[in-house]
């Protein structure tokens, strides 16, 4: 039997959303910042760099989540339309059709402003057209998203993804009719629905008492929907089939809870759903990680302030959140019977002000682990430790053997 004392029982799963850097002056933020917290985990776990889903490869938040939660990106990506429609809170469903969707105006049937003079008010817009937009056979589900953007999922029988998108890509031209990509029967009337859907908004939406107030004030009309990124949702095995294990996502960015979703993690809602800019409500996260904890095998917690400030190409901001972050992390060091890991998804250098491949920081704490030199929690510590280099498909099956969870290959 194992001594029970010496293996841990729950992962708490922390992700720093693109804090890991590229050095400026010999330098990265994540190094400046002086995480005494966080340090003080790095010096008494295993800690190792990761390439959460290959060198060279620059991920998205979405696919390098889908990596570090064990779901290959390469089979589970399906394209934008399906993560963003769960990324703006729709529950979809494997087997959905889903869609990226502009609000734009068109006037005398030409497209003449592609984002609808940056419309923001379209909750309205929104409503009339789940109420007013109909086809036999098949939900209907649209949601608006911030500014002009919104998702749109079809849910039926008899759909496909392979669709081309109405989307002009240039003002001036009407909106393109949706062709098949494939000849099939699902195809061709996936193509007819969606051409008719384009129809039926603009009668909904032309003269709707948002569209004639904004008119009134000199303000484009919203009377138009492009749609664009067809992807069929994917069949994702939930997260307790896969694991045996109970898990749960601590998110604020939409598209971390729609993913976490996706994979059969309950969301646990922190407050509003604000973008993070400070480190209180990573505070906030934290505490309501600890609670959950209780409850559940496996939390995931996104942290998202240190990406926003690598887009703003910041040093100092985003050095800043990572230190004030780390206070919250204080806690921590108390906890017995978890597996902490604390990891990043992606760099986001601010020389770039995008992310990049390079690989991120990985850290390990907990019982039973093979504590290393390493003392520092950053990118260039990091390359000195006992994990040396791993892939993000590598931290659910080395977080399931340290809590004890795998089966033995062979005898
Ligand atoms: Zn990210
Ligand atoms: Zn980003």
């Amino acid at each position: 039997m194992a001594d029970d004392s010496l293996v841990a029982k729950k992962i708490l799963l922390i992700v720093l959303d693109g804090a890991s850097d590229r050095p400026v002056g010999g330098k990265t933020p994540l190094a400046v910042a002086g995480m005494s917290n966080l340090n003080k985990l790095a010096n008494g776990g295993i800690n190792g760099i990761m390439d959460t889903v290959g060198p060279g490869i620059r991920p998205g938040s979405d696919t390098s989540h889908l990596a570090i939660l064990g779901y290959d990106p390469y089979k589970y990506y399906t394209g934008r339309g399906p993560f963003e429609a769960a990324g703006v809170g729709i529950d979809v469903k494997g087997g959905d059709i889903a869609f990226r969707v502009n609000f734009a105006t068109v006037e005398n049937g030409a497209v003449t402003d592609r984002r609808a003079g940056r419309i923001s008010d379209t909750d309205e817009l929104a409503k009339a057209i789940n109420e007013q937009v109909k086809v036999p056979g098949v939900d209907i589900i649209f949601k608006r998203s911030t500014g002009h953007r919104a998702a749109l999922v079809l849910r039926g029988k008899g759909l496909s993804p392979a669709i081309t998108d109405t989307d002009p890509k240039h003002e001036g031209l009407p909106i393109k009719e949706s062709h098949t990509t494939a000849d099939t029967p699902e195809a061709k009337r996936t193509a007819e629905i969606v051409n008719s859907i384009s129809e039926q908004v603009i009668k909904a939406l032309d003269h709707h008492p948002v569209n004639e107030s904004r008119r009134k004030q000199g303000q484009l009309p919203g009377n138009a929907i492009l749609i664009r990124g067809a992807g069929e949702v994917p069949h994702i095995p939930p997260f307790e089939e896969k694991y045996g294990m109970k898990g749960a996502v601590i998110a604020a960015a939409g598209l971390i809870i729609g993913i976490g979703k996706m994979c059969g993690l309950e969301y646990l809602p922190v407050g509003s759903m604000e973008i993070e800019t400070s480190g209180s409500s990573a505070a906030a996260k934290m505490q309501k990680a600890l609670e959950a904890l209780k409850t559940y095998d496996f939390v995931l917690v996104n942290i998202k302030g240190a990406d926003e400030a690598g887009h703003d190409g910041d040093f100092d901001k985003k050095t800043k959140f990572l230190r004030d972050t780390d206070r919250a992390f204080e806690e921590l060091l108390l906890l017995k019977e978890t597996l902490i890991i604390v990891t990043v998804d992606h760099s986001t250098p601010v020389s770039l002000k995008d992310h990049s491949a390079d690989p991120v920081p990985v850290l390990m704490h907990g019982p039973g682990i093979r504590i290393d030199d390493v003392s520092h929690y950053n990118e260039l510590e990091a390359y000195k430790g006992g994990l040396l280099r791993i892939r993000g498909m590598d931290i659910m099956p080395i977080a399931l053997d340290l809590v004890n969870k795998t089966k033995k290959f062979g005898a």
